[in-house]
């Protein structure tokens, strides 16, 4: 299908990006949007006020900049949100984007979603070389699950996933543990998963962004819990797989399946971090859980050569923390990040 979008020409080689601490930065993970067809209740408030469009990049402006961190050594994009693929035109970015992995520059082209529209998608991201996806999925219960989401439906949501899957794509849950939510649910989520030959990553609620009035005290599951709960109905066994991300993972001996936990509050996955997240107006973050960040948008507009651009992704790499500092305790139950999830994508 030919695509409206003017691509930029393929990336100039550049050196690749290596930060102050000598981690090759070599994931992008990129928020499309910030809008969204649900509200999960750790995620956002029923009545979130959304960016003007004004100020989000075009789809032009999102391939230009993709793509100039393609070509500086980013081999792993993820496009995420608020919801991807409610962002008009998303097919034609993504189908443009592929060209860098037919070219070998670019190693992944995935997404995080909330697969609400997977049906309708599925089929055109296969072909797009789209490989996995991960799709978040809270419970297997329709009430709860629209309790969770506010405005989600779980029916169409599993025919996404059945979608996905009859197109060829792999796909991993991503699961929220929320206590008195979902934590009755744990043993069949990784049950539906190992049924179905879907991967399972539980993450911890992360304190960011005002949610309304949803406290996160309430919310808070920790994962060294979760595992012991698991423990008692499976043996759990340490893998070593590693998917660049800051998941662990373990295997469940008796079925062999394996099962990710992502656990920013009580361990430290920074070291190890090779990664950043631009944000749908163009701003740049060298890390989840700290303020810095830099304006990409500007560079990217005052010239449509990409020498400035890549001047200003180079001083942002520079900047890059160390590391982050998030607390969730009874004297920090508000947010320890101002912005939402949905902005940078998680
Ligand atoms: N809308 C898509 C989705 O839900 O998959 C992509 C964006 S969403 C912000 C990305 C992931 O962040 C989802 O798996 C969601 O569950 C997770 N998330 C959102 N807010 C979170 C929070 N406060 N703590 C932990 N995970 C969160
Ligand atoms: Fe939307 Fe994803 Fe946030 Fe849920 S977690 S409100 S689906 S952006």
């Amino acid at each position: 299908m030919n695509s409206p979008i003017a691509s930029s020409p393929q990336p100039e080689a550049g050196a690749p990006m290596v930060d102050p601490f000598g981690r090759r930065i070599s994931y992008l993970r990129v928020s499309v949007t910030d809008r969204c067809d649900f509200r999960c209740v750790y995620c956002m408030s029923e009545d979130m006020a959304f960016l003007p469009k004004a100020e989000i990049l075009s789809l032009e402006e999102l391939d230009r900049l993709c793509s100039a961190f393609v070509g500086v050594g980013v081999k792993k994009l993820r496009l995420t949100g608020g919801e991807p693929l409610v962002r008009k035109g998303i097919m034609h970015l993504i189908r443009n984007l592929s060209r860098h992995l037919k070219t070998g520059a670019l190693e992944e082209l995935t997404l995080t979603t909330n697969g609400s529209q997977l049906v309708k998608y599925a089929d055109e991201l296969a072909d797009c070389g789209i490989r996995r996806i991960n799709v978040s999925v809270d419970s297997l219960d329709p009430d709860k699950f629209t309790r969770i989401t506010r405005w989600g439906k779980l029916q169409p949501v599993l025919d996404g996933i059945a979608a996905a899957k009859a197109a060829g794509i792999k796909v991993k849950l991503n699961t929220v543990a929320l206590k008195g939510v979902n934590d009755d649910e744990f043993y069949r989520l990784v049950e539906w998963c190992g049924e179905n030959g879907h991967e399972i990553t539980f993450i911890e609620v992360m304190p960011m962004g005002d949610i309304g009035g949803e406290n996160r005290l309430d919310q808070f599951y920790p994962i060294s819990l979760l595992r012991s709960h698991l423990g008692k109905r499976w043996t759990l066994q340490e893998s070593g797989h590693n998917s660049g991300g800051p998941a662990r993972y373990v295997t469940l001996a008796e079925t062999g399946q394996r099962v990710g936990f992502i656990t920013p509050l009580t361990h430290n996955f920074c070291e190890s971090c090779n990664r950043v997240r631009l944000t749908c107006t163009g701003t740049l973050y060298m890390c989840l859980g700290q303020d810095d960040a830099a304006d990409l948008r500007a560079p990217l507009r005052q010239s449509d050569s990409d020498e400035t651009l890549l001047a200003a992704i180079r001083e942002a790499i520079s900047r890059k923390p160390k590391g982050h500092d998030f607390i969730i305790d009874r004297n920090h139950s508000g947010p320890a990040v101002e912005r939402h999830m949905s902005v940078t994508g998680g």
